[in-house]
Formats: structure tokens, C-alpha cells, sequence
């Protein structure tokens, strides 16, 4: 299990697709109480449920994890994660900053990755950059990235995504993918 983690607008979902380019590695498809956006597929990027399907699934313990993110639910389904690692896959999970503590509380086997912004002023650019947000929005997605950004002690590995490049060779790196790179900021 690979969990790619850290604040939003890190630039996560980029470095993942490029993780997915290599067969060995199987995309988690969480499922969200959001709605699709333009060019999302149900069952490939998300699978997107009622808040009462979520529910339900939530007291059967069908997720691994799961989190409320900016109004929606999101969470891990835990059977297609058996399913990947039986296969011998790597199973890749794009969560936020509390799933992945609450896996590490778990004490769920896996290797679990903090994506950094090179520095403040890069997120706050990445986020603006969205348009999507008021600067009130913006102000409080920045002070949570703050706040995500202090628990990335207790990940394994951090990984500064400066360069998408070098960013996505030390993963490889660090996930036994690829071993011609060295990691460069490995705890
Ligand atoms: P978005 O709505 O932009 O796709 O995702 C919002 C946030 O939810 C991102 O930080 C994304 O990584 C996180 N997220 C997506 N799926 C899951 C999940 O299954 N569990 C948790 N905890 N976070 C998720």
C-alpha cells in the first residue's frame, strides 16, 4: 500500500497519474458524498454516492479509513484494497492528511508519503490559481494546509514536489518501483 498524502494543492493527483503510468500500480478509487466534475468518470476517478450509501457502509466497516474533506465524506473501501495487495499490486491511495493518520494509527502496513509545497507562498499561488475559491475560502484552505503540514513527521517519507519529475523518480524510489534513483529527504 502506497499512500501519497499532504495539504491540498500540493499538486497530489499530478504526481499519482504519473505513478499510475506503471501497470504495477493499482489506483484506490475512494468513494466521495461529491458531486463528479467536468471529465470525471464514476468508478475510475471516484465512485460518487449518496451521503446515506456512505453511511451505511460506514457501520458495516466496509472503509479502511475515511474523512470529511470541505463538506464531503471520502473514504478507502477496504475490499478492493485486499483484492490488489492478494494480486501483488501496489495499491495506491490519494488521501488526505487525516486518512492517512488514522491508518498510521492503525498501524496499517504500508509506505506513506507527505508531498510538500517547496514553500508557503507556492501553495498559496497553487490554490489562488484554482479561481474556483473566495479569498475567505482561500484563507481557510491555507490555514489547514498550515496545519496538515505540521503532521508530516509522522510519515515515512517526505518528498518535496519542487519538480514533478525528480518528485515522481523518488517515489518510484522509495516504493520499490524503480531503483536507480536515490531519495532525497527520507526520515
Ligand atoms: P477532491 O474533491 O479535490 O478530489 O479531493 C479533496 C481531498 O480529498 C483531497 O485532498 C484528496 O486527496 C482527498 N481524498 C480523496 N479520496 C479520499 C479518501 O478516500 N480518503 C480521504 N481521507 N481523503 C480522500
Amino acid at each position: 500500500m502506497l499512500v501519497i498524502s499532504g495539504p491540498s494543492g500540493v499538486g497530489k493527483s499530478t504526481v499519482c497519474k504519473r505513478l499510475l503510468a506503471d501497470p504495477r500500480v493499482r489506483f484506490s478509487v475512494s468513494a466521495t458524498t461529491r458531486s463528479p466534475r467536468p471529465g470525471e468518470v464514476d468508478g475510475r476517478d471516484y465512485h460518487f454516492v449518496t451521503r446515506e450509501w456512505f453511511r451505511e457502509r460506514i457501520s458495516k466497516g466496509a472503509f479502511i479509513e475515511h474523512a470529511e474533506v470541505y463538506g464531503n465524506m471520502y473514504g478507502t473501501l477496504r475490499e478492493p484494497m485486499e483484492a490488489a495487495l492478494q494480486r501483488g499490486e501496489t495499491f495506491l491511495l490519494e488521501i488526505d492528511v487525516q486518512g492517512a493518520l488514522q491508518l498510521l494509527a492503525l498501524g496499517e502496513p504500508g509506505i506513506y508519503v507527505f508531498i510538500e509545497p517547496p514553500d508557503f507562498d507556492v501553495l498559496r499561488q497553487r490554490l489562488a490559481g484554482r479561481k474556483t475559491e473566495t479569498p475567505e475560502v482561500l484563507e481557510r484552505r491555507l490555514k489547514k494546509a498550515e496545519d496538515e503540514w505540521r503532521e508530516r513527521f509522522k510519515y515515512n517519507y517526505r518528498v518535496v514536489n519542487d519538480d514533478l519529475e525528480r518528485c515522481v523518480a523518488e517515489i518510484r524510489q522509495i516504493a520499490g518501483l524503480d531503483q536507480a534513483a536515490a531519495p532525497r529527504h527520507n526520515v
